[in-house]
């Protein structure tokens, strides 16, 4: 089919297209308005329909695929391999379903998840959304301070956690972390659920802790019918950084996201029922809930959730498992490719990797030297998508599975069918329409199903944070400037705020330097993303001492420099650790006080730091070129 004619009919025929995609999942009520536009920037879709996430995953492929795979789980750092067909991932869903209900939860309670990449956070998961409560999964690579946030914000009525992770063969304890948490935050869950992997110890605590294993038995017959919910009844939060501190929790609906995740599954991923979806992502970030637990299981396909690095036991191992269970769809980010490209290409050569069709990248800008030999290792197609925590689904992307287009190295694509994508002028916010002019890139409302509903509690932060209103129009920043080639292929040219991305990890520069702050003898801290050759990005700080002579010797200064890691890490967890901490006298800042974040980004990448006209006193940026730059 005609990509261009697709794109337009879900503009200009809204309604009529979503409704022809919302065929794909089931619906207990048909819906009546397939976009409710009365309250914009504020969207619903699929009004008055109700449906349950989990019985789109799950339940509705019981009569066809009940016992094909639908949960594969290899974890190379505990040596698992284990396979769950549908029928006995219906069997431990509603398992863990009635150990949620026995311990008070219930249609809109909110359940954390705080878990590594084990089979019974995917069961925890879709317990929740089977029975109408709101799950909100904390990456298990963020720390104390990081997770008491995100409990406050959410107040779970329960939160479901493990003894411990493992990464590259060590055991990261996680009950003490959240036990610190917990002591932190404001609110206090009701019940924490503790699955023992007999990897760290557990200190239980009296009349809040309740084991896994032991509350299983309980209920090994379990039959827990679904909730059927509204369409807009929320089905998770997941927490993601902003420009200030508080992370915003973006609140995700259930018909709309059902819709999106199956249709993107045909459309863009080119997947097909049966079939095996491999994303190496994490449970704790978005790609891990539409496509490693959503978008394969709604489409009726086998699921791999894996728990390891790419390179252990050898730099072979995700071809090894792409040989193992015939993966067809690949999904990575742009850093993991990076790693891997470091290493011997015969570890690519030595499997047969003939049932794979694609590789998909996302999460942070791909670049050409990466994708190329990759593509060329494969000998198979590698997609750039583009989009956020908030979209939950590609905005930029090849949509192959509607028409196959050409890839062009350096732009994740063009605008996805449903995202009214344009260009914005940065000052005066007129539409960008030649081609090669860079802007902010934006959204005309209303945005397609499956994106963000409001933010969790706050509507009014939500408004303020990502719509404009212009020329009688709302329009939704996505934060990123652009630009659009005569054949409506974007490019991404970076953040527009100071967001970070580390890694395919999005980090908000506010929040480690709040921890960095932390520390008694820091007076003043700017954190910035800059260039790296493996990671994309990572964060380095610049700090101003109250006393400068707490660093009057060189050992001292070492001392405070690892001190301040070491805060983050303990406050925030290993993924915002800076990779270096300078200390400077003073920050460059214009004369009213603005610090300037992107001239010291721009020193520290060796380019020009632009218009300094403002600056306060040049010398402060001096010495960071002087700190930064090679000797
Ligand atoms: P997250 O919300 O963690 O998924 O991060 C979203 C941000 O990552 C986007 O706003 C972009 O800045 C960046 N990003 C995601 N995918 C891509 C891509 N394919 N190319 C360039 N940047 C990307």
């Amino acid at each position: 089919m005609d990509y261009a004619a697709f794109y337009r009919r879900s503009i200009e025929e809204r309604d009529v297209f979503w409704a022809e995609q919302a065929r794909l999942i089931d619906w207990q009520r048909p819906f009546e308005r397939v976009c409710n536009t009365d309250r914009p920037p504020f969207a619903r879709w699929f009004e008055g329909g109700l449906t349950n996430l989990c019985h789109n995953a799950i339940d509705r492929h019981l009569a066809t695929r009940a016992d094909q795979p639908a949960l594969i789980y290899v974890s190379t750092e505990t040596d698992t391999e284990r396979a769950y067909t549908f029928r006995e991932l219906h069997v431990e869903v509603q398992r863990m379903a009635a150990m949620l209900r026995s311990l008070g939860v219930g249609k809109g309670d909110r359940v954390l998840i705080y878990m590594p990449m084990i089979p019974e956070a995917a069961f925890a998961m879709l317990a929740c959304v089977r029975i109408g409560a709101i799950h909100s999964v904390v990456f298990g690579g963020f720390a104390s301070h990081a997770l008491a946030t995100r409990i406050d914000d959410a107040a779970p009525k329960v939160i479901v956690s493990a003894d411990a992770g493992m990464r590259g063969g060590k055991v990261v304890p996680y009950k003490p972390l959240l036990d610190e948490a917990i002591r932190l935050s404001t609110h206090k869950p009701e019940r924490v659920l503790m699955v023992n992997r007999g990897l760290a110890a557990l200190d239980p605590v009296e009349g809040r802790d309740v084991d896994y294993a032991a509350l299983r038995q309980q209920h090994l017959d379990a039959q827990v019918p679904c909730e059927w919910v509204e369409s807009d009844h929320p089905s998770y939060i997941l927490y993601t950084s902003g420009t200030t501190g508080k992370p915003k929790g973006v609140q995700r609906d259930t018909g709309g996201y059902a819709v999106a995740l199956a249709a993107s599954m045909r459309h863009i991923y080119m997947a097909n029922p049966g079939e095996t979806f491999f994303s190496t992502s994490d449970i704790g970030w978005v790609v891990g809930h539409s496509y490693i637990i959503y978008g394969p299981l709604i489409h009726g396909m086998a699921t791999l959730m894996y728990e390891g690095t790419p390179i252990r036991p050898d730099a072979g191992i995700w071809w090894r498992l792409v040989q193992g269970y015939r993966v067809s769809v690949m999904f990575t980010a742009p850093t993991a490719v990076r790693v891997l490209k470091k290493h011997d290409p015969a570890h690519l050569s030595r499997y047969d990797l003939s049932s794979l069709r694609a590789l998909f990248l996302a999460g942070e800008p791909l670049d050409e030297p990466t994708a190329s030999w990759i593509a060329q290792a494969l000998g198979k197609p590698v997609i750039d998508n583009y989009w956020q925590t908030e979209t939950g689904w590609p905005i930029l992307a090849l949509c192959n599975g509607v028409e196959q287009a050409p890839s062009k190295w350096g732009s994740p694509g063009r605008a996805v069918y449903g995202f009214d994508v344009c260009l914005l002028d940065e000052l005066t916010g007129e539409e960008i329409l030649e081609p090669g002019r860079k802007g902010v890139i934006a959204v005309r409302y209303p945005l397609p199903p499956g994106c963000l509903q409001t933010l969790w509690g706050d509507e009014a932060r939500f408004v303020r944070t990502y719509w404009t209103y212009l020329r009688e129009r709302w329009y939704y920043s996505t934060f990123d400037w652009g630009v659009r080639d005569p054949d409506g292929y974007y490019s991404i040219l970076g953040r527009t705020d100071d967001v970070i991305n580390v890694a395919g990890h999005r980090l908000g520069t506010r929040e480690i330097e709040e921890s960095i702050a932390s520390h008694p003898a820091v007076a003043e801290v700017a954190v910035v993303g800059v260039a790296d050759a493996v990671k994309g990005q990572v964060a380095v700080a610049f700090v101003v001492l109250k006393d400068p002579a707490t660093a009057a010797h060189e050992t001292d200064e070492q001392r405070l420099q690892a001190e301040m890691m070491a805060t983050v890490e303990r406050q925030l967890g290993a993924v915002a650790k800076p990779a270096r901490v300078h200390l400077v006298p003073l920050l460059p800042k214009t004369r009213s006080g603005k610090l300037l974040r992107r001239a010291i980004q721009a020193v520290c990448e060796g380019r020009d730091p632009g218009d300094l006209s403002t600056l306060d006193d040049p010398s402060a940026l001096q010495q960071i070129r002087a700190l930064v730059s090679p000797p």
